[in-house]
């Protein structure tokens, strides 16, 4: 018999997932890096991290949320932490005694170890590390972190809710090592630990504990919605344990919600937002669980509908047992607060809210369930006043980019038979086989780095800051001339970011002040905020280009991102389909990459190394957002003349879904990471019929190793097995600019020279 019973003290009514950690001013980072540079005590970390945790339940009791997730804190990432409570960290951090330093040097290496591996968290832009199983990996429950998070907030008298990743979800995404099958093969050797943090949990006094169990709304492992199942029947069939709620979020948790529905767990977590209301009516065992309905969206910025969201409670109330309101998933992926912005107007301040915002809202839903709409009146006021100027402000609604978007036919995403292209573009531009390049970014100097510090300082003017820009162009030019590089770029040292660098000239977005967001680690970002019709005032990036081309006879590049890398990495507009702010945004670079084509410009390359990351979780979606994928790129790379070369660039090495529509965006030239083996990477291009020329990565610029002519020549003789040598380009396999000099001058000094042994070889 479980001790959960149906006591009413075990029912809960307003919460979230889980909160942002970082800091409203990122404390975190700072103490963190401090620490990594041995400025910070170990002490004092703890205090940093444990005053942030205090603030977040603070604000969240505050909210009026009676079930506040702990937990939720991490000093690097989740799926670390997981792996660190069941002792699962790789053999080879096991010598170092200290947990914390061994625990980051699982999170990002030391002189002798190399890291875990790092990849997205779902269709987020959150990185998670991927922990490492292998047969030999055992499983033993160190429940220190959790439990003293948990002391910590009783000690606060918070009503804590612990937040742990779930069996299931850790060893989805987990990755075999050594030759081990499939990680979720080790199931059974995982649960023990889990049911022994049941016990503990209760000798802490836990009512409730969260599993995340995002994996199941994905189709990512087969068979996942009934071992969800049969597992969570195993943990509710523990004897002595708190209430479980199993959290699904960022999709439909699909058949798993009735596998999970017909196990004995108390509570489950689903996202209305992305999520549908019908899945629940389905189910008829829900009518004695505790649902708790995400229906404030966790990962955008958008304010709440709040009439549509009381709506769709009001339409589950019936079919569940009890109701908790929440978000729809962790606000892990919004910044803190709305108060640290003060460039926002006010309808545009009205139409947004972050975290702190979103903790409102769940309140204001879940007093409106419980005592009618009016107890809460003007909460709602506002939320209708905020969705009225959204429908009325002219930004959201130019009808001068609408016409445009409804008049494009074929022949604007079409360009010539490709094979001809290319043959023009040759001729034209006068390259040698096996022409040599670099993907756009060149090492981010110390002067680039001071000279944009003294910029925001206001120590130097826009022009000063220009200047300075302009003299690192002029060495990058210098630098490929002198090491004879084919095809030169300008470095993009004038560029932030190379997404947020567009969203700053382009109508239509929104760049915040301290819209801080983790990425990985301490890492964080500050996604655009796209909000409006996109249009671009003026040219971008054309006196740049052509500065450069100034310097020298060789042809400069010009150097574009694309509409879906900008989508990927900006907060974007909830009130019209993807595809259409995508088609927006590629009208902003086509008319780019006509300028630059006027401005005499012969080679432009429009970077996508997001493509892959927007692929939607379920297979069934797929098809449709490559559709809208590709004509996005192909309508930001068709306004120019055949004779012109478009480039792409593509950040990844396993094609597996998107290789098709690698090749249907049709660039005359795509360079692309090819880390595995230059051949795999061009015969599945080959496979699926891409006759267009290529540049697989020949060598890892991640990594400061310098290569050897020898084996670069031996990548090339590889790729010109699956390839012939007029297709065929050398560069690396991705931009420079987290790069040294030195290692960039010799590693492309090798690479030129032997792409020069393989063209003598030619003849
Ligand atoms: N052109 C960009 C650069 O070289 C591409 C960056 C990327 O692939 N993420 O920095
Ligand atoms: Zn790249």
């Amino acid at each position: 018999m479980s001790t959960s019973g149906k006591s009413p003290a075990r029912r809960f009514t307003t919460t979230v997932l889980g909160t942002p950690r970082i800091g409203p001013r990122r404390e975190l980072k700072r103490a963190v890096e401090g620490y990594w540079a041995g400025r910070v005590s170990a002490t004092d970390l703890d205090k940093v991290a444990a005053d942030l945790r205090r603030q977040t339940w603070q604000e969240l009791a505050d909210a009026g949320l009676d079930s506040i997730p702990v937990n939720a804190f991490s000093y690097y990432d989740q799926m670390l932490d997981t792996a660190a409570m069941l002792d699962a960290l790789p053999p080879r951090v096991a010598g170092i005694d200290d947990p914390l330093d061994r625990y980051f040097a699982a999170a990002r290496g030391n002189a002798d170890v190399t890291p875990l591996e790092m990849t997205k968290w779902f269709d987020t832009n959150y990185h998670y590390l991927v922990p490492e199983i292998s047969d030999s990996t055992t499983f033993r429950l160190r429940p220190e972190k959790v439990l003293a998070e948990i002391a910590q907030a009783h000690g606060l008298g918070v009503a804590a809710r612990p937040v742990i990743v779930g069996p299931v979800t850790f060893l989805a995404l987990a990755k075999a090592v050594d030759g081990a099958a499939h990680p979720i093969t080790r199931i059974d050797d995982v649960l023990p630990a889990y049911f022994e943090l049941l016990d503990h949990l209760v000798d802490a006094g836990v009512e409730w504990v969260q599993f995340d169990e995002p994996a199941l709304v994905t189709d990512a492992v087969e068979g996942l919605p009934q071992l969800a199942g049969a597992v969570y029947q195993r943990l509710a069939g523990v004897s002595r344990r708190p209430a479980i709620l199993v959290a699904t979020y960022f999709g439909d948790p699909g058949s798993a919600l009735g596998e999970l529905a017909r196990t004995g767990v108390e509570g489950i977590a689903v996202d209305l937002v992305e999520g549908s209301v019908d899945s629940v009516a389905a189910v008829p065992e829900l009518a004695d669980k505790l649902v708790v309905a995400g229906v404030v969206n966790g990962r955008n910025i958008w304010r709440t509908d709040l009439d549509k969201a009381l709506g769709t409670l009001g339409s589950i109330l019936g079919s569940v047992g009890n109701l908790a309101v929440s978000t729809s998933c962790s606000t892990l992926h919004v910044p803190y607060t709305l108060d640290a912005e003060d460039a926002l107007d006010d309808n545009l301040r009205g139409w947004l809210a972050f975290a702190s915002e979103k903790y409102r809202e769940v309140a204001a839903l879940a007093h409106a369930v419980r005592d009618g709409r009016d107890s809460e009146a003007a909460a709602f006021d506002e939320s209708r006043r905020a969705l009225a100027t959204r429908e009325t402000d002219d930004r959201l609604h130019d009808p001068a980019v609408r016409a445009r978007l409804e008049a494009v036919t074929s022949a604007d995403i079409t360009r010539g038979e490709a094979a001809a292209r290319l043959e023009q573009q040759y001729e034209q531009l006068g390259l040698p086989p096996l022409p040599t390049t670099t993907i756009g970014s060149y090492p981010q100097t110390s002067a680039i780095r001071l000279a944009r510090a003294a910029l925001r300082k206001g120590e130097i003017d826009e022009a000063e800051y220009e200047r300075r820009m302009q003299a690192e162009v002029a060495d990058v030019v210098a630098l490929q001339e002198k090491i004879g590089l084919d095809v030169l770029v300008h470095g993009e040292p004038e560029r932030n970011d190379m997404v947020q660098y567009f969203a700053e000239q382009l109508d239509g977005f929104f760049a915040t002040q301290n819209g801080w967001v983790q990425s990985y680690g301490t890492r964080c970002v500050r996604p655009p905020i796209l909000y409006g019709d996109v249009r671009r005032p003026t040219p971008m990036t054309v006196d740049w280009i052509t500065y450069a081309q100034s310097l020298t006879a060789k042809p400069v590049k010009g150097m574009l991102t694309g509409p879906v890398t900008i989508l990927a990495w900006s907060f974007v507009r909830d009130d019209q389909p993807l595809s259409e702010s995508a088609n927006q945004i590629a009208f902003a670079i086509r008319d780019e990459t006509v300028d630059l084509e006027k401005a005499g410009v012969g080679i432009i390359q429009v970077d996508e190394p997001a493509l892959r990351e927007l692929l939607p979780l379920r297979d069934a979606d797929k098809p449709a957002y490559l559709d809208w994928a590709v004509t996005a790129f192909r309508l930001s790379t068709s306004g120019v003349a055949d004779t012109t070369q478009v480039h792409t660039h593509l950040c990844y090495s396993e094609f597996g879904e998107v290789i098709g529509a690698i090749a249907a965006l049709d660039a005359d030239v795509t360079s692309i990471e090819a880390a595995r083996s230059h051949m795999e990477v061009l015969d599945d291009l080959n496979k699926v019929g891409f006759s267009n020329a290529v540049g697989p990565g020949v060598y890892d610029i991640h990594s400061p190793r310098v290569p050897g002519t020898g084996e670069i020549e031996e990548s090339l003789a590889a790729a010109l097995k699956a390839v012939d040598a007029r297709r065929l380009w050398v560069n690396p396999d991705c931009g420079l600019k987290t790069r040294g000099n030195e290692e960039v001058i010799e590693s492309l000094t090798n690479m030129v020279a032997a792409a020069q042994t393989m063209r003598e070889q030619l003849v």
